[in-house]
């Protein structure tokens, strides 16, 4: 505390991300993808490594925002980038919700942690809502009297996908306020929103270049939705920094978006090993939940998520738990190569093996 800060500072409670240690780690924890970005990536931002960095970027990042929208089908003036989908989401937020009415933004209990910090941060009245005991998504709490609502598909940590169908109800029954669909995770299962952008003027779908695209160090993120929702996010950048995402940046997220080639033969090898890595932990008694992200959520009856979490980062392999809460019986691995997967599995079996002794 310092008597300096003002009382929103005294009171917030900041978004806590996973640790990132020196050293020689097998890093399960943070859902970064185990592939190098693109040979393609890297060489553009050599080439971006040049005199050119004397001007600022261009603001509204036009030759990504192109490459966005050859990617998706979508015209220019439906794209938005921000300095990764984080920025993105908090200028979502700032643009597009507020308290009224007494009506409550709503999002799930159990999902991405940075929601109810913006929220909090913005002064925002919000309702967290129970997920169902399978960890699900229950759409028919999101039907009426909100002033916007936020749901990660496929949600995070559950790794569990909504049906378009499910989404669509949401949107029909919201048409008064903004229904963001996070899918940070949509290029490893479930089925993206994008085709509902022209039937709902309250959808925005958000997306990040961290996790299929193997850039998280760049930071890079969009979002897709009508021009004049795009407009008020614009409205919100060009009041607080009109060049968000840098020159290299911009370069290295276009050469990602156009190598469809590389990113299809990383995400689907990334399939293959997460579903390779489930049936391992069935195997050893975990259950698992059927996941549709680059994540796994287990959960075993005779051995604590805490101890198995430490035990494993004695052994150099850092995994992630979430202690005080609904799931704190469970343990999150992010899928690493199959290499280090097997590593995983090994390491974890040898530790389950000890314990019993
Ligand atoms: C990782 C993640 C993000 C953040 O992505 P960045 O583009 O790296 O800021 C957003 N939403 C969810 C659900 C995530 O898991």
């Amino acid at each position: 505390m310092s008597k300096f800060w003002n009382a929103i500072v005294q009171g917030i409670e900041p978004y806590a991300a996973g640790e990132q240690p020196d050293g020689d780690y097998i890093k399960l924890n943070m859902n970064e993808n185990p592939f190098a970005p693109s040979p393609q990536v890297i060489q553009a931002i050599q080439q971006a490594a040049n005199a050119d960095l004397r001007f600022y970027p261009h603001p509204n990042g036009d030759d990504l925002r192109e490459a966005i929208g050859e990617e998706h089908g979508f015209p220019l003036d439906h794209i938005f980038i921000g300095n990764g989908s984080d920025e993105v989401l908090a200028m979502c937020f700032m643009a597009f919700f507020e308290n009224k009415d007494g009506k409550k933004l709503r999002f799930p209990d159990l999902t991405y942690g940075f929601y109810p910090v913006y929220a909090n941060l913005l002064a925002l009245s919000y309702d967290t809502v129970p997920v169902d005991e399978d960890l699900k998504v229950n759409v028919k709490d999101y039907l009426h009297h909100n002033t916007g609502v936020v749901i990660a598909n496929p949600n995070a940590p559950t790794s569990r996908a909504l049906p378009l169908k499910e989404i669509e109800e949401i949107l029909q029954h919201n048409q008064d306020c903004v229904v963001i669909i996070d899918e940070a995770y949509i290029d490893f299962g479930g089925t993206s929103a994008l085709s509902l952008i022209e039937h709902y003027p309250n959808l925005v779908v958000t997306r990040t270049l961290s996790k299929s695209r193997s850039l998280a160090g760049m930071r890079v993120g969009y979002c897709i939705a009508q021009p004049e929702l795009i407009e008020g996010i614009n409205r919100i950048k060009n009041s607080i920094n009109s060049h968000t995402v840098d020159t290299v940046a911009q370069a290295a997220a276009e050469a990602a978006i156009k190598d469809t080639a590389y990113f299809n033969k990383t995400v689907q090898s990334l399939i293959q090993t997460r579903d390779h890595t489930k049936e391992a932990l069935r195997q050893i008694g975990f259950k698992v939940i059927d996941s549709s992200t680059n994540f796994l959520l287990a959960t075993h009856e005779k051995y604590d998520a805490a101890s198995l979490t430490n035990q494993l980062k004695k052994q150099k392999i850092l995994i992630r738990y979430f202690p005080n809460g609904r799931i704190n019986d469970y343990i999150r691995i992010s899928i690493g190569t199959e290499e280090e997967m097997e590593q995983f599995i090994h390491a974890l079996t040898d530790i389950m093996n000890d314990d019993k002794a």
